[in-house]
């Protein structure tokens, strides 16, 4: 989707001016001001349609990046087979239906079988998975399928806590409420105690001298 700039022709434009991405999504945007009755030329605006676009390209820059490259440049040999736990990432996302944010925390934990992944690669792969539009149901899989897939552990566990603005800011206008979705693999499937173990780990609160 978001990819570098490329070149084409604008259909529009009989002089057959090329015109870049970046053109193209603030030709786009322009567009919306005006749908909405708003003057792209007044000044509190005029700079909006590259900062529309320069936001969204970021807000969607997980579409360019690879899981699995991410996970494989920081794998590490180990005789640790005791759970790994990264709690509380916060994430950013979009949902794919309204395009309006999602806010959320992850805890993402797996159980070593002779590989552990550098721990700031985690956080990584969240964002990879939110920096695109999504449905929260299917970035938690999408995290979990990742891990499982690369590290290949006895197991992985993505808990997934979420704030849907197109919930809150319309629609049914719930404020407040929370989205928990989760996805179990190997282990914290099939074995109670490693799961139970898991959930009482990312429902202690964090002391607050932390
Ligand atoms: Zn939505």
């Amino acid at each position: 989707m978001v990819g570098k700039p490329t070149l084409r022709v604008d259909p529009n434009d009989s002089i057959g001016h090329t015109m870049t991405k970046n053109e193209e999504f603030e030709q786009a945007i322009t567009k919306v001001l005006e749908l909405l009755g708003e003057d792209p030329k007044r000044e509190g605006l005029l700079k909006t349609p590259s900062r529309v676009a320069k936001a969204l390209k970021f807000l969607t820059e997980g579409y360019d990046q690879d899981p699995q490259e991410i996970l494989n440049q920081a794998l590490f040999t180990t005789s640790n087979d005791e759970m790994v736990l990264v709690r509380d990432i916060e994430f950013y996302s979009m949902c794919e239906h309204h395009m309006l944010p999602i806010i959320g925390r992850a805890h993402i934990a797996y159980i070593p079988d002779g590989k552990v992944v550098g721990l700031s690669k985690i956080p990584r792969i969240v964002n990879v998975y939110a920096r695109r539009l999504q449905i929260q149901e299917q970035m938690t899989e999408q995290i979990a399928d990742a891990i499982l897939s690369t590290i290949k552990p006895k197991g992985v566990a993505v808990v997934l806590h979420a704030r849907h603005m197109c919930m809150e800011m319309r629609g049914v206008q719930k404020i407040n409420s929370t989205t928990v979705s989760s996805a179990l693999r190997g282990l914290f499937k099939s074995d109670e105690r490693t799961r139970s173990e898991f959930y009482n780990l990312i429902n202690t609160p964090t002391p607050s001298n932390f």
